[in-house]
């Protein structure tokens, strides 16, 4: 036994987490051990609320604490433009650019066939729905430069065009097969600016 039970456990949680290999894990779950209780407790409340009080909001299936979330309830945003990202990280990176004022739909996730990720296991159906209103002018399709990406977005204006719904697609730029979330804020700012017609 290379470490006492409960020190053991600690470093196999952290491993469990994305982007921390053993020597991290390790390094970690000892830095925890060295840490005053109190902030020790603080750190262990703060993972357990964000859990408890953030969920998926009902209608754009952003992560918030309150539903409909802030950007939806939002009287100065722009309801006739929704931009369609992957993950909420996206919508992040977008609201960071400060440029962008419409509303957004959250997919979680990309079409996929070689992974199996089919228009059902992504939040497509809501999106669908929320265009039956007529309200959605503009659907921009910002989904990530990579293949799943670029097929997804595809796949969503060719379903949008008999509605006479203008679908557009954010501009390259972005790095190819990178992560709209890792984009700084000029490149995502030019590439929203720079959108075309699908
Ligand atoms: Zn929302």
């Amino acid at each position: 036994m290379q470490h006492v039970a409960p020190l053991a456990k600690l470093i196999e949680q952290f491993r469990r987490l994305p982007g921390i290999g053993p020597k991290m894990a390790a390094r970690l779950a000892y830095h925890i051990l060295e840490m005053d209780k109190e902030k020790v407790v603080a750190l262990s409340q703060a993972i357990l609320e964000a859990k408890e009080k953030i969920g998926y909001c009902s209608v754009c299936f952003n992560l918030t604490d309150c539903d409909p979330c802030r950007i939806c309830q939002a009287a100065e945003r722009d309801g006739s433009v929704i931009c369609v990202v992957e993950q909420p990280q996206d919508v992040a990176a977008m609201e960071r650019t400060r440029e962008y004022r419409g509303l957004y739909h959250v997919l979680h996730g990309a079409l996929s066939p070689l992974e199996g990720i089919g228009p059902d296991d992504i939040r497509l159906k809501e999106l669908l729905a929320r265009l039956q209103h007529g309200s959605v002018q503009e659907v921009i399709m910002a989904t990530n430069p990579n293949v799943e990406g670029e097929a997804t977005a595809m796949y969503i204006a060719r379903l949008l065009k008999p509605l006479g719904i203008t679908v557009t697609r954010i501009a390259h730029g972005l790095p190819v097969g990178g992560d709209l979330e890792y984009a700084d804020e000029v490149t995502l700012s030019k590439a929203l600016e720079n959108r075309r017609n699908m």
